[in-house]
């Protein structure tokens, strides 16, 4: 007979790790059962050839929240890893953010004056608040910094042209007029020293975690097992997509390990021509500052998503909104059954948002 358990959280990943540990340490049981084979969903790390690799692309974690920051280093040692990404435009390096370095690189400016006199000249075109991204990022940077380092990028990344895609996408991209390459604003920045995965493990030290488990192919065996449910899924899966499927994008990572020590000298390249049919390039070693022989790099190619493809990205444009609001009432009518992450609740989540939301909601119901 199997045992009881105060919840059943469907979803290894940082939503349902941080939910479990804060159950347990009301006193209550958690049952954790993931359908790939390893806990951490998107953060994974996992070890190749002396690296930690990041298996579903580059993870940094962020935050302005002291709480979260506090919460999360209670669980892992974080690095002094700051994102400073390069892009690539034909050949040609320029610095991200936006920001001087770029200005200088793109226009040999050498002032913040002028910097900002080049953008407001070539900014003159939009007059209206920005409808689309394409006018949002006019609006921000000006017309070269969008044909070369937003269009290609933005239109291979999310499979639509740039004025089919809702401004607010562009706007989490700082814009400095100082010569500040950090592409977060964020006071609280780092990697688990020992990875991500290690960082899970930790939070659901003291549950139960059943792996290789499709809670949709036998959910009533699972559901006998609990009081309440914590779905962490897509919701829409959840309902059999009863109103339709929500719409994603997916990526597909090509990686290789090499016998060079040191292949671009930074952990993420974008690639920003149209052309070229992978987004960026990270190499692993440089999140850890990593000193081997051998590097290990990964090539991110977004991909059109089909119902049982990988859901990387909810893409929250007005449409599959309001699709997901239909769901989201289905959601608010069920009894023992909570949503929660970045699939459960579609939402465009980083990391430090996921510990927020599991916090939040463990209070509310602990
Ligand atoms: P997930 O990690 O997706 O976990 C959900 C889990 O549920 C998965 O393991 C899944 O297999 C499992 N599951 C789904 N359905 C079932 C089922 N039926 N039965 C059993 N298990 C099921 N955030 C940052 O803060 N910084 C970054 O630099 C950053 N980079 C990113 C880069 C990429 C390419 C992507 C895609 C995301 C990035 N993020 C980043 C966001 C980050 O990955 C998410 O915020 C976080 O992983 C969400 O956690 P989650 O638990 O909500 O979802
Ligand atoms: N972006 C861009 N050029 C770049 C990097 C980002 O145009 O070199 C745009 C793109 O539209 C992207 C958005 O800025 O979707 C947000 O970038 P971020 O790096 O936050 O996106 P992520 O890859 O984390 O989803």
């Amino acid at each position: 007979m199997d045992k009881h358990y105060d919840y059943l959280i469907v979803g290894a990943g940082l939503f349902g790790a941080v939910f479990a540990r804060q159950a347990m340490d009301s006193g209550k049981t958690c049952l954790v059962v993931e359908r790939r084979d390893h806990i951490g969903g998107n953060v994974y790390t996992e070890e190749v050839a002396g690296v930690t690799v990041h298996r579903y692309g580059a993870h940094i974690f962020h935050t302005s929240s002291r709480e979260v920051w506090d919460y999360v280093c209670r669980y892992a040692e974080f690095n002094h890893f700051i994102n400073t990404p390069l892009a690539n435009y034909e050949g040609k390096l320029y610095n991200l953010p936006f920001n001087m370095h770029t200005f200088y690189q793109m226009w040999g400016v050498t002032t913040p004056a002028e910097a900002q006199a080049m953008i407001a000249a070539q900014r003159g075109e939009i007059t209206d608040t920005p409808k689309n991204l394409e006018e949002q990022a006019i609006s921000l940077v000006g017309r070269d910094i969008y044909e070369k380092l937003v269009r290609g990028y933005t239109e291979k990344q999310w499979g639509r042209s740039c004025t089919d895609l809702p401004p607010f996408i562009i706007k989490r991209l700082p814009v400095r007029f100082t010569f500040d390459n950090n592409y977060f604003n964020d006071p609280y920045q780092g990697i688990p020293k020992a990875g991500y995965t290690a960082l899970v493990e930790r939070l659901l030290e003291g549950a139960e975690v059943r792996l290789g488990v499709d809670y949709l192919a036998c959910r009533e065996e699972l559901n006998a097992l609990a009081d309440t449910v914590l779905y962490t899924g897509p919701i829409d899966a959840y309902y059999g997509y009863c109103y339709g499927a929500l719409e994603y994008r997916s990526l597909r990572f090509e990686s290789e390990t090499l016998d060079t020590a040191n292949y671009q000298g930074v952990a993420v390249v974008n690639y920003n021509e149209r052309e070229i049919p992978y987004t960026r390039i990270i190499e692993h070693k440089h999140f850890a500052f990593g000193k081997g022989d051998k590097t290990v790099i990964t090539r991110e190619y977004p991909a059109d998503w089909t119902v049982g493809a990988e859901p990387y990205y909810p893409v929250n444009d007005e449409k599959n909104q309001t699709l997901y609001e239909r769901y989201r009432q289905l959601a608010e009518g069920e009894k023992n059954v909570l949503f929660g992450g970045r699939l459960g609740q579609y939402r465009y989540y980083d990391m430090d948002k996921v510990v927020a939301a599991a916090l939040a909601l463990t209070k509310e119901i602990l």
